[in-house]
């Protein structure tokens, strides 16, 4: 990846030149401080999140002489420190069907994410079968049914407009009468009407529960990494309509401004159990602390 979120010749400024490559040591005071706080804010991280990292890089280092590559590498630290705890593949239990509910916006990238964990899955030797859940979106069922077809799963559809917990009914006896290892189900993103969704995804629970009280298994919330600090307020919100076990971060190919992944972790512990990085169906990626950190810090 060649984008960067810092911005250009952020460390050289920092360091008052242009040269990075120049080895100079600048004096770790509330000046640089305020500096990096600015760079991690406009990478979108959040101010709590942001000073939280510059106070943990500044511990028993204030006021001694730091270079670039030390600079970048404690904030790598600090980052890599956060991420760990929520780095987390998907948890698979021995129940089959295993029922995934996914939730998240519309244009969070939920249908795509349910393409690509089919796909994964399949890959694994797990049989799959999917949900359109979002029975309103006509787009939404044909776009799921496209996505099916190249992962090579079954898509359970209903007519627009039909109850989607009956769907997800149909869909329980489907993946258990075919013996199916996991059941993604589809759910519609209209934040517009709260009320609404909240009772919708609660009857699909209900529903689901009828033929396993355990169920669902897993409830993956979507967001999309370029929405931003928007991300936060939709963690809060799928709190609440739904219990979110752990979350899928798209398009973070097209940003500069991952830093809220960051702010997510430092908030809500909720574990990344992968990442969107294209819109192909390969371009889901299990998150890396490390990686990330590298990418964000620059
Ligand atoms: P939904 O409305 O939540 O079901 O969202 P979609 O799955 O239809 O995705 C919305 C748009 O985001 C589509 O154009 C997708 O191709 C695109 N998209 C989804 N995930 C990613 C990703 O990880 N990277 C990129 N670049 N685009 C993505």
């Amino acid at each position: 990846k060649d984008e960067k979120p810092a911005k250009p010749g952020f460390f050289g400024r920092l360091m008052g030149r242009k040269d990075t490559k120049v080895v100079t040591r600048r004096v770790l005071d509330d000046d640089m401080l305020e500096q990096l706080e600015e760079l991690l804010i406009s990478a979108d991280m959040g101010v709590d999140t942001a000073l939280r990292v510059t106070a943990n890089m500044a511990e028993g280092r204030f006021g001694t002489k730091l270079s670039t590559h030390e600079i970048k590498e404690l904030m790598s630290t600090e980052v890599t420190r956060i991420m760990e705890s929520v780095a987390k593949p998907m948890p698979l239990y021995p129940r089959k069907p295993q029922v995934v509910l996914v939730v998240g916006v519309n244009g969070s990238g939920k249908t795509t994410t349910i393409g690509k964990l089919a796909s994964q899955f399949k890959a694994a030797g797990k049989s799959v079968v999917i949900a359109a859940g979002d029975t309103f979106r006509a787009a939404a069922v044909e776009q799921l049914q496209v996505w099916g077809d190249r992962a090579g799963v079954p898509v359970l559809t209903a007519p627009e407009g039909s109850d989607p917990a009956s769907l997800a009914f149909d869909a329980m006896v489907k993946a258990e009468t075919d013996g199916a290892d996991l059941l993604l189900i589809d759910t519609a993103g209209r934040l517009q009407n709260r009320a609404d969704l909240m009772e919708e995804l609660s009857k699909i629970v209900r529903v689901i529960r009828k033929k396993d009280e355990t169920a669902p298994h897993n409830t993956l919330l979507v967001l999309d990494a370029t929405t931003g600090q928007n991300a936060l307020g939709q963690v809060e919100t799928f709190q609440k309509l739904a219990d979110v076990s752990g979350l899928v971060m798209t398009k973070l190919d097209g940003t500069a401004k991952g830093g809220v992944l960051v702010a997510l972790a430092d908030k809500f512990g909720l574990p990344i159990h992968a990442i969107g990085v294209g819109e192909q169906i390969d371009d889901l990626a299990p998150f890396d602390p490390e990686d990330f950190a590298k990418a964000l810090t620059g």
